[in-house]
């Protein structure tokens, strides 16, 4: 497995599993059949409502947890959010069955940004959380962050795929030295990625599926990628990207397949907004 090492030295598998969209009681088994296939980084987060399975794989793994590189999130929290942030980490631990966290992410742009975020900083600082990190920053808000907090985050955690590639997000990050991970790397199969033409036909030159070529495309642009399944068959063809490399005549064909649009939502959508910070989890 390659990695790549975060802005405060620590290492993270460049490919992991995401478990967003597995229902809890499936969780546990598709977890286990991941850390079976070689996967190390598992994705999850408090509003997936499945962190207690991805904690029982964990421990029925046998795996030392050094081994491990586990990343979960925070929900949207209310005021105040210093004290509630903590309380949400602790929750989260408990749920996964673990002492610390390799990477705690604030899962959206929304509440009391900076009241959580000094939360998160207290929580590295005391070894809780190894990395922290963000999801769903625009760039704006991004360097808000940045230039206005002691920790750079440790990573941004957007959509990224080949019809929402992130260059302007990518080149901002790269630039602050924020590691840029993809979420739906696969855009969930939308716009048809898995029969795409350009996509099955640069797959066919070198014997991969499209997943895989997506997943090659990720990795050689430095991105770390998450993809979900819940398919063994297709959890092991899903981290088999290493022995093959997309060319530069590849790499501009998927280029162009850039739309500079989401295929999900926009974070700046006021009804997402308000949605979105609305929604309070159960604990
Ligand atoms: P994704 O990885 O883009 O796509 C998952 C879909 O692709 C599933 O329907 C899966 O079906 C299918 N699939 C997987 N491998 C395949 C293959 N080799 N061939 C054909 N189909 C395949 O979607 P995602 O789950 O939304 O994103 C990945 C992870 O990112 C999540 O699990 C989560 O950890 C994270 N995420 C984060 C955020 C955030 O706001 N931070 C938002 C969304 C997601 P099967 O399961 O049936 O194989």
């Amino acid at each position: 497995m390659q990695h790549v090492t975060l802005n405060n030295g620590v290492r993270m598998p460049i490919l992991g599993f995401g478990v967003y969209q597995i229902p809890a009681d499936k969780t546990e088994q598709a977890v286990s059949d991941a850390l079976a296939a070689g996967y190390r980084l598992l994705d999850t987060a408090a509003a997936y409502g499945n962190e207690e399975a991805v904690g029982h794989a964990i421990k029925n793994s046998g795996i030392p947890r050094q081994e491990l590189f586990v990343t979960t999130k925070l929900w949207v929290q209310d005021a105040p959010a210093q004290d509630n942030t903590r309380r949400a980490f602790e929750t989260s631990l408990t749920k996964l069955g673990l002492d610390h966290v390799d990477l705690y992410l604030m899962h959206q742009p929304y509440g009391d940004v900076y009241g959580q975020w000094r939360a998160m900083e207290a929580l590295n600082r005391e070894g809780l959380a190894r990395a922290i990190g963000v999801a769903n920053f625009s760039p704006d808000r991004l360097l808000d962050l940045i230039l206005n907090n002691e920790i750079t985050p440790q990573v941004n955690q957007i959509e990224t795929h080949p019809f929402f590639q992130r260059n302007p997000d990518h080149d901002l990050m790269r630039e602050h030295h924020v590691q840029h991970q993809s979420w739906g790397g696969f855009a969930e199969g939308r716009n048809d990625l898995f029969t795409h033409p350009v996509l099955s036909d640069i797959g066919e030159a070198h014997g991969k599926s499209v997943a895989q070529v997506v997943l090659r495309w990720l990795v050689q642009r430095d991105i770390v990628t998450i993809p979900k399944s819940v398919d063994p068959d297709r959890m092991a063809q899903n981290i088999d990207v290493f022995d093959f490399e997309l060319s530069g005549d590849e790499l501009a064909r998927i280029a162009v397949l850039d739309t500079g649009e989401t295929l999900f939502f926009d974070h700046h959508d006021p009804e997402m907004v308000a949605w979105l910070s609305k929604r309070r989890l159960d604990s």
